[in-house]
Order: structure tokens, then C-alpha cells, then sequence
């Protein structure tokens, strides 16, 4: 099948009273009918801002976007406000990290996920309710008819999430996006959350993008895995690709610094030494060349002048060649 989204060499700039900042640059992912694709990069990699141009939730005042959006066939980039407003939350719906700024206070978490229920199919009052009575409990919220009527400040932040969930899923959107949606939570509920996603996401065929910082969490929620860093992809494959026999450098420096579950406590953390370019004066060549530990051993001059592109399909953008990422990628994993 078609990809469901297929985003092609995405840029996103943004002039604020510095500059113009090129948040997103020459960005472009695929994802396919039922399939998670995660987004891993640090904040200001440009994931989330990638993510909303999708929905056209940037201020055209201050953004230029450019390259090409296709949603299920249709072309959104310059798409008018009233094409993007029919979409979101219907056909693409988001979910956030913080639960408390996306649900209003004033309102009882019935009304907010009937809300757009009624908005996009008109349905009455009375049948939005018991659409919200239903979804709160696919989402897991015990005893739903008795917690309809409740406002968000009476749910724990977990619970928060799921209505946030329900909320999204009210119109069986064809595409999710959770950004950092597990971030606010202990590890034990981020899992169930993670859990309830995938569940959700089996009963209904749709795709998923899932953006974090956390390679932890795309572990084992997400089919396909983008690396983005200084608003580029720097490495593209399935999850098992990815993190089996990461190729870009930035990856190992990630995997590096992610702490792994069984053994948490006493393995340190290497984060990665330095800091992500400024996105104002991105230096030229390779956007990792500053903090990459194989600069001078081996692509060099290269690094510093020349961009590294990302190839389609699995690979990374470095100018390491893929018989030497392979080889210093299958070092370190048997170490
Ligand atoms: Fe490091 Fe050069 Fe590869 Fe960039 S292109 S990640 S600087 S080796
Ligand atoms: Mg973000």
C-alpha cells in the first residue's frame, strides 16, 4: 500500500528577533497504514516541529514552510486553514506530553471528548456522551459513567493521559501523533500507556507517530525509527535496525547515554559530551562534526565542508562508509 503520510524534503523556518531559524531542514519520512514510526532526538532536534506542520499548527506570520505534505492522497503543504481545520482531530489527531494544559479545567472530560465528536460528525448531545462514556472505557478509566461527569483535576496524571487518549481517538482518526506523551509519567504507568497505544492501535489499523527523546520508549512500541538531530534526519530503519546496529554516530552516542532497564542503577551515563548546534548559524557540513568523536580520525575535511545526505530506506547521513559504520557499529554492540 501507499504510504498513509508521506512527508518529502520538509523545511521549517522560523524568523524570530535573531534570525531566521531553520528548525527543520530537508526533512522526509514515510509512514505506512498501521505502522508506528518513532521520532528519537534531543529537545530542539526539530521532532515536535516536524510533527505539527503536519497539522498546520504553526503561526504563518513567523513560519515558512516548504517541501511536500501528503496526507491519505491529499496535498496539505499551502493546503487553506478551513482543508487543515477538517483534518485535525478527525483524520490526525495529537496527543501531548502535558495533560493539564491540553485539557481545559472548566470543563468535565465528558464534554471535552464528545466535543470534537460532535464537531466532526454532527452527532447530538446525547450520543456524544455515550461516545465518551465508551471511550473512556476502551481507554482503561474504571466505572466510566460514573467518571464522565468528572473534571480533569479528579484524575491522576496517568488517568489524565487516557482521557487525553479518548479525546484523540473519539473520531477513529486514521493517524495519531503522541509527542513525548509518557514523559510526565512514573516508568510503570508510561508503560501502561505504551501498552494501551499499541492495544488501541490493533482494534483500529491506524499509524502512529510517536515522538520522544527516550529511546527506552520506542523500544518497544514503535515498527520504524527516524533519528533526528539539529532539525535533519540522521538515520532511518526498522526499530531492530536501528537500535541492533546503529550507523550514525550521533545514534551511538544515544544509545550510549540510555540507561538500560535491568541494570538502571549502576550503569553510568555517558551523555554525549557538547551541545546541539544553534540553529540560527548551523555549521556547515556535517551538523554533528562539532561533537562527533570520529571527525578527525577518519572523514575529516569532509565533515567540516560537505553535508552527509541521507539516503532513502535504511541508512544513515555520514560520511563514514557503510562498511566502517557497520564495523565500528558491530564493535561497540558486542562490547
Ligand atoms: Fe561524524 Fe563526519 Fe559522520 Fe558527521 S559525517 S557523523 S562528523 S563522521
Ligand atoms: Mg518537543
Amino acid at each position: 500500500p501507499p504510504p498513509f503520510l508521506s512527508v518529502r524534503d520538509l523545511s521549517v523556518r522560523f524568523t524570530t528577533e535573531d534570525g531566521v531559524v531553520k528548525a527543520v531542514d530537508g526533512l522526509s519520512f514515510d509512514v505506512e497504514p498501521g505502522r508506528t514510526l518513532g521520532i528519537v532526538g534531543e529537545s530542539g532536534s526539530g521532532k515536535s516541529v516536524a510533527s505539527l506542520s503536519v497539522l498546520g499548527l504553526h503561526d504563518p506570520r513567523y513560519t515558512e514552510i516548504g517541501g511536500e505534505i501528503v496526507l491519505d492522497g491529499q496535498e496539505l503543504t499551502g493546503a487553506p486553514e478551513s482543508v487543515l481545520e477538517r483534518l485535525r482531530g478527525n483524520k490526525v489527531a495529537m496527543v501531548f506530553q502535558d495533560s493539564l494544559t491540553a485539557l481545559s479545567p472548566y470543563y468535565t472530560v465528558g464534554r471535552q471528548i464528545a466535543e470534537p465528536f460532535r464537531k466532526h460528525t454532527g452527532a447530538s448531545r446525547r450520543d456524544a456522551r455515550l461516545r465518551a462514556i465508551e471511550m473512556l472505557e476502551k481507554v482503561g478509566i474504571p466505572t466510566p459513567a460514573l467518571r464522565v461527569d468528572d473534571y480533569p483535576h479528579q484524575f491522576s496524571g496517568g488517568m489524565r493521559q487516557r482521557v487525553m487518549i479518548a479525546m484523540a481517538l473519539v473520531c477513529d482518526p486514521l493517524l495519531l501523533i503522541a509527542d513525548e506523551p509518557t514523559t510526565a509519567l512514573d516508568v510503570t504507568v508510561q508503560a501502561q500507556i505504551l501498552d494501551l497505544l499499541k492495544d488501541l492501535q490493533q482494534q483500529t489499523g491506524s499509524s502512529i507517530i510517536l515522538i520522544t527523546h527516550d529511546l527506552g520508549v520506542v523500544a518497544h512500541t514503535v515498527d520504524d525509527l527516524l533519528v533526528m538531530y539539529a532539525g535533519r534526519a540522521v538515520e532511518r530503519g526498522t526499530v531492530r535496525e536501528v537500535l541492533g546496529s546503529p550507523r550514525h554516530p550521533y545514534t551511538w552516542g544515544l544509545l550510549g547515554s540510555m540507561p538500560r532497564l535491568a541494570s538502571a542503577v549502576d550503569e553510568p551515563l555517558h551523555p554525549i559530551p557538547g551541545t546541539p548546534p544553534s540553529l540560527l548559524a548551523p555549521p556547515p557540513g556535517c551538523p554533528f562534526h562539532p561533537r562527533c568523536g570520529f571527525t578527525g580520525e577518519v572523514a575529516g575535511e569532509r565533515c567540516r565542508t560537505q553535508r552527509p545526505e541521507l539516503p532513502e530506506g535504511r541508512g544513515a547521513a555520514c560520511h563514514l562508509g557503510a562498511e566502517r559504520q557497520l564495523r565500528i557499529s558491530g564493535e561497540r554492540t558486542r562490547r
